[in-house]
């Protein structure tokens, strides 16, 4: 028997994990979480430079930090094939999301059985009053309100294409006394960090011995082998998938669920703005279709990303400061589709794993969603008739998640409890087992399961 043995181990310092944390600690004094913090020099400084910032590193051309990202976790893809992301910061990919929430959940949350969707729900609606975000959702209502305009469209019953919808998305930003705060990781540890012993580790892969789990870890520095009885992975879903089938040995190609996107821009007709200091997507354009799933958020300009595109579209740079004037009037829009137009796959490759694209339709069938969109807009007298795409490439949406089945009889499954087939002691909590194919922003909804799971397990 192994000296140090954890009876519970979290992996990641996402927003999955920090929720879990936080709830496994309403019932229990400490918690044991292994996430690599390159940057900084020891634990202490854990909470002193944590800057986040809402442009993840790729977009400010820092390759750096994605490539060590890649490296240590043995992943690889091609450029050119598909544009991905990944952070191995404090905090990953959750301290650059955009915000939003799809209060729609459909029938994501079909497979999980009834009993176990209603716990989630409860748990969203929890999150939604611990957390005080914006929005309204059954009885929550910490509404945010936009401009007079925009507020009629939104709610205007008749409109002209039956098709389409505008609702306002939930907002994960903190909305009390007029304090607006972003939902972020370092948000909730600081008020458990004296509860979190934290692990700067990466994990390189997982071994069982019996009733334990082995962890094999890499630093800087350092190696080293971490012991628990139960694990709980919330490592992203690139990463967790990645563990999970070396620890499987599964050599065959595993499809990674996506919501493929493409950036737009407008011009309104009338100034958009809202009474927060954030410009987050503030309303969604949403198909009805249950076979047709894709939707366009809305968004007004700001400096970041006016100086982003700029640096793009070098040629608009001597009008920076009438963009800025402006930019009020200036509409952004991600148009994402539903995760029947996933693209994205990840394969062993000697020593790696590759991921890669393969239809070439992607960019074609985004652009035909993205024409509603812009039609919608036309004809409700929202925007001039014009716009502007920039495809990012496929993956650049930063949704991965759906490589496990929840029920299944398949190696990659769990059972409803995110508990690993054949291995118990493994819970998921991050994106990894839900296919969001309705949902286009799940955020929400995968803290939510991260909670239920950590409730059941601190009894
Ligand atoms: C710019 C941007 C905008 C987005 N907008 C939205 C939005 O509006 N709505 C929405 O729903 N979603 C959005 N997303 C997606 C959302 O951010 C991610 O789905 C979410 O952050 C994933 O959280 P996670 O906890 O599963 O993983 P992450 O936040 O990526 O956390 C993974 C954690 O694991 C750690 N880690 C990585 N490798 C290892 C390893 N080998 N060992 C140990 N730890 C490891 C990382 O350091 C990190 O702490 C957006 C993403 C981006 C980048």
């Amino acid at each position: 028997m192994p000296k140090n043995v954890f009876d519970i181990l979290v992996v990641g310092s996402g927003l999955s994990s920090m929720i879990f944390a936080e709830e496994y600690l309403k019932k229990n004094r400490k918690i044991n979480l292994i996430s690599p913090d390159f940057k900084k020099k020891n634990k202490d400084n854990l909470l002193n430079k944590i800057n986040y910032k809402s442009l993840p590193p790729q977009l400010k051309k820092n390759f750096d930090k994605i490539e060590d990202y890649f490296d240590y976790n043995q992943l690889s893809f091609n450029k050119k094939n598909c544009s991905l992301l990944g952070s191995l910061e404090f905090g990953g990919l959750s301290n650059y999301w955009g915000l939003q929430i799809d209060k729609d959940i459909g029938e994501d949350l079909n497979c999980f059985g009834k009993k176990t969707k209603n716990e989630i729900l409860k748990c969203f609606i929890e999150i939604l009053n611990e957390k005080s975000l914006s929005g309204k959702f059954k009885n929550f209502n910490n509404e945010f309100n936009m401009n007079e305009f925009y507020e009629k469209i939104i709610n205007k019953k008749e409109r002209k294409f039956n098709d389409l919808s505008a609702e306002k998305s939930i907002l994960a930003i903190n909305q009390k006394k007029g304090n607006f705060k972003k939902l972020v990781p370092e948000l909730i540890l600081k008020k458990i960090k004296k509860k979190v012993i934290f692990h700067n580790y990466c994990v390189e892969s997982i071994i069982r011995k019996k009733n334990l789990i082995y962890l094999n870890c890499v630093n800087q520095k350092h190696t080293k082998v971490f012991v628990t009885k139960k694990l709980i992975l919330g490592a992203g879903t690139l990463v967790t998938t990645k563990l999970l089938m070396q620890f499987l040995k599964i050599n065959s190609e595993v499809p990674i669920k996506h919501h493929p996107r493409l950036i737009s821009v407008y011009l309104a007709r009338k100034k958009i703005s809202s009474s927060m200091k954030f410009t987050p997507g503030l309303f969604q354009i949403k198909s009805k279709k249950k076979n047709d799933i894709f939707s366009g958020d809305i968004r007004p300009a700001n400096k970041m990303i006016l100086d982003m595109s700029l640096k793009i579209y070098s040629i608009f740079k001597p009008a920076k400061t009438l963009l800025m004037l402006i930019k009020n009037y200036i509409l952004f829009s991600n148009n994402l589709l539903g995760t029947d137009f996933s693209n994205l796959y990840i394969k062993k490759k000697r020593d790696k794993f590759n991921i890669y694209s393969k239809n070439k339709m992607t960019l074609k069938i985004l652009k035909n969603k993205q024409k509603k969109v812009y039609n919608y807009l036309k004809d409700n007298k929202i925007i001039f008739p014009f716009f502007k795409n920039f495809f990012p490439g496929i993956g650049a949406d930063y949704h991965y998640f759906g490589t496990l089945n929840v029920g299944s009889k398949k190696k990659l499954s769990v059972n409803n409890m995110c508990q690993l087939r054949n291995n118990k002691s493994i819970y998921i909590i991050d994106g990894s087992v839900f296919n969001f194919r309705n949902n286009l922003y799940p955020y929400g909804y995968v803290m939510a399961n991260a909670k239920r799971v950590a409730k059941n397990l601190k009894k």
